[in-house]
């Protein structure tokens, strides 16, 4: 077997883009682990953990989660030993402080991220699924607020982390809307050339 070099990628779209079911897809066929910050968090809430603690409210009302407690997890998390040889973070960076933490962090090492895959979807199609998800699994927490609010916070501190990687000419823009399949499928084409498979 040829020996590749270890994939560094990231996964970024609004809530509700699917980003959790196509990192998972994603990072099976480049035999990376997919670390998505949000499933910490919500493992932590369930186990009533101090982080679970400390994040239960903010993350209930849709707010972002203080870049200095995301930054140490994802530090410590990347730093394991199943992510030596790559990774492919679902939900991180989500703030410009967060992107300047991370290059840090990889350039310390000589490292930094392959690439960046942007899902794009239609906002209003998404919100009125979740809604209409929310509604039939009766999560009451999920109100339209909160819902609507995602988005702002995606919008406001998440998209602006795209121009930062599109100039550093690594980010790659996939139509997030279609099947499961038919994504997962344009998702590995886009990066392909970029980005070799083991
Ligand atoms: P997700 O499942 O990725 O949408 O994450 C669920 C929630 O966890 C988000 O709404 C935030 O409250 C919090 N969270 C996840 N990732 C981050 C991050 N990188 N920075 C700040 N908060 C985060």
């Amino acid at each position: 077997m040829t020996q590749t070099a270890p994939a560094r990628l990231l996964i970024v779209g609004p809530p509700g883009a699917g980003k959790g079911t196509q990192a998972t897809g994603l990072a099976e066929a480049y035999g990376i682990p997919a670390i998505s910050t949000g499933d910490i968090f919500r493992e932590n809430i369930k186990n009533g953990t101090e982080l679970g603690k400390k994040v239960q409210e903010i993350t209930a009302a849709g707010e972002l989660v203080p870049d200095s407690l995301t930054n140490e997890l994802v530090q410590d998390r990347i730093g394991q030993d199943d992510a030596k040889g790559g990774f492919l973070l679902d939900g991180y960076p989500r703030t410009l402080g967060q992107v300047e933490f991370l290059t840090g962090l990889l350039e310390a090492e000589g490292q930094a991220i392959d690439a960046v895959v942007q899902l794009e979807v239609d906002t209003d199609a998404v919100v009125a699924r979740l809604l209409k998800r929310a509604q039939e699994l009766g999560r009451v927490d999920d109100t339209e607020e909160v819902i609507r609010h995602r988005q702002d916070v995606y919008a406001n501190e998440t998209a602006p982390i795209l121009g930062v990687y599109e100039q550093r000419g690594s980010l790659v823009k996939v139509d997030g809307m279609g099947s499961v399949e038919e994504v997962a499928q344009r998702i590995l084409d886009a990066l392909e050339a970029r980005v070799p498979r083991a």
